[in-house]
């Protein structure tokens, strides 16, 4: 894991006003999107050509099934079938590796 990602990730899961929310989403609360939610986006945008911005608003308009749908495939090693990760855009398991938009 590059960084400290992980702990970014996990103090965003952790907070206090996504507890909160009804719908335990980031979009449902007053706040979004907020300074460290921005600033965990800008990273992913910039390293791993992916916005948690843009995911969460998608996941409002059109429901997390036909999101989950959509990013399952994306996701989705056309190889063998393992998952893609999102860091290094590459097979976890047979390490195809995925051209970044
Ligand atoms: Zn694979």
């Amino acid at each position: 894991m590059p960084e400290n990602t992980h702990c970014i990730v996990c103090r965003i899961k952790n907070c206090e006003e996504l507890k909160k929310t009804s719908a335990n989403y980031c979009f449902s609360c007053k706040g979004f999107p907020c300074a460290r939610l921005k600033q965990l986006d800008k990273r992913y945008r910039t390293k791993y050509g992916m916005s948690m911005i843009d995911n969460l608003k998608r996941i409002k308009e059109t429901g997390i099934d036909n999101f989950m749908v959509i990013e399952n495939e994306k996701w989705t090693c056309e190889k063998c079938g393992d998952i893609i990760c999102v860091h290094t855009w590459k097979c976890t398991k047979c390490g195809y590796q995925v051209k970044l938009p």
